[in-house]
């Protein structure tokens, strides 16, 4: 029935350590349902679950292979907040509506952490974050940033660490300080994102792979996606697209600005070199603008992901451009074997905060989680659900933050953001 040879994963670390991989069929002919949900990530996926278990009659359309994009390719980490820390947003909506921001990715994590147990979903969940100080200058904004998380948040989980500890806890001195956060984690977001699929299925919801969504059009009561070989009628359409959203709906795009960002997997390490680089198997990441991040796998890898471009393409040579970034850090990895390598696109908005909304034909969407979907596109997913059951309270506050789009709208973005991009990266290195 497709046109061309059907999807697979993307050869990663990840795809290598599937659980669950499952063939959906593609949709075809014409079908009608409440809601229609397009793109197979955390967004698409936890709005399925939420949608189908309150009745709704779902079918989700993903152009690949469920959690195909971002969600099947990330670094795995299931933070606190949201991508602007709690000082910086404060200053972007006011003190209420930034404690309502935090309270829901407070939720948001408590929500995966929820699916994780009540599916039974093997993802490696694991806790800890570790950020890490790049210039010496941070570890006072550090020690401000957690006093304020303790007295203003009521955020206990957190502490500042000196550089000598964070040496002698990740095996590198390249570091000056630290926050400790133990109510954050990491996870493999693939077989995550796998067991969401599972669970969607069995709340009812229908899931297709290999399946495009088109175009959308506005008709009487709710909308037409129109597939290269089906037609679904909705009530209500979901975009679940973010940095894969190209073409398909102008209105929103220029809001986000897709990034490639980059990963390796070495090869095993063995238990006892693997907790030399990490001692206590937190996930890390650096304060740089293009950020460090890397953790261990369950077999004993260093998983790293650093550097991004902004073209279309990813480099040709994968494995050697993580693999830069990964020796600055630990150069006694020199002799070390990557095994795989791999790139993904995530969103980013001007503000860094996601964008959520709805357009004429009630169509809901929400993007642009800026590197900090795992927990926010999944929480995402359950506020669309929310809104379309029509409780919109919680939507709105995400609909309401001003988000400007990119200077030169949705074709003509790329060189004023790219240069400022290089400005930033550039001042990482100074
Ligand atoms: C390398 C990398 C590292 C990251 N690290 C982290 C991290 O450690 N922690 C964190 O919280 N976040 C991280 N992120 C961000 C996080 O992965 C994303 O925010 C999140 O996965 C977004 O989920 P999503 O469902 O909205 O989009 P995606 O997972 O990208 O899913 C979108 C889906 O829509 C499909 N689609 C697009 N167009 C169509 C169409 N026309 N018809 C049908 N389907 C369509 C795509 O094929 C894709 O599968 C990272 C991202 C990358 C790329």
């Amino acid at each position: 029935m497709i046109s061309r040879a059907p999807s697979q994963h993307i050869d990663s670390y990840y795809a290598a350590t599937a659980i669950g991989l499952k063939d959906y069929a593609p949709l075809a002919g014409d079908v009608s349902c409440d809601v229609c949900i397009i793109g197979g990530g955390f967004t698409g996926l936890s709005s399925a679950i939420h949608l189908a278990e309150r009745g709704y009659d779902v079918k989700l359309v993903e152009a690949e292979r469920i959690s195909w994009g971002a969600s099947g390719r990330n670094g795995g980490q299931l933070s606190t907040g949201q991508r602007k820390d709690v000082i910086e947003l404060e200053k972007i909506v006011g003190r209420e509506d930034a404690k309502f921001l935090w309270e829901l990715a407070e939720e948001a994590k408590a929500t995966v952490r929820g699916r994780i147990a009540s599916h039974n979903i093997a993802c490696d969940l694991k806790p800890g974050v570790l950020t890490v100080a790049y210039k010496r200058r941070e570890n006072a904004y550090f020690e401000r940033y957690v006093d304020v998380l303790k007295k203003r948040y009521d955020y206990p989980h957190v502490r500042v660490i000196s550089g000598d500890e964070v040496a002698g806890t990740l095996g590198t001195n390249v570091y000056y300080g630290g926050i400790l956060d133990s109510g954050a984690g990491h996870l493999h977001p693939l077989n995550y994102a796998l067991g969401l699929a599972r669970a969607a299925d069995e709340a009812g919801a229908q899931l297709f792979e290999n399946s495009r969504a088109k175009r959308i059009q506005k008709v009487s009561n709710g909308s037409d996606v129109c597939l290269e070989h089906g037609n679904v009628h909705a009530r209500y359409v979901v975009l679940g697209c973010n940095a894969y959203l190209g073409r398909l709906e102008p209105r929103i795009s220029g809001k986000i600005m897709p990034i490639n960002n980059f990963m390796l997997a070495t090869e095993p390490l063995g238990e006892n070199k693997a907790r030399s680089l990490i001692r206590d198997d937190v996930a890390v990441q650096d304060t740089k603008f293009v950020i460090d991040y890397y953790r261990l796998s369950a077999d004993h890898r260093l998983l790293f992901g650093g550097g991004e471009n902004y073209t279309g393409r990813f480099p040709s040579d994968m494995k050697r451009f993580v693999r830069k970034y990964m020796l600055r850090v630990y150069p006694q990895l020199a002799d070390t074997r990557v095994d795989y390598a791999w790139g993904g696109t995530l969103a980013v908005t001007m503000n860094r905060l996601p964008t959520f909304g709805r357009l004429e034909g009630d169509v809901y969407y929400a993007q642009g989680y800026s590197g900090s979907g795992v927990a926010l596109a999944s929480m995402g997913g359950k506020l669309i659900a929310e809104a379309i059951a029509g409780t919109a309270e919680r939507f709105d506050v995400f609909s309401r933050i001003p988000q400007r789009t990119f200077p030169g709208g949705t074709l003509l973005r790329w060189p004023g953001l790219v240069l400022g991009m290089l400005y930033y990266t550039l001042r990482d290195k100074l």
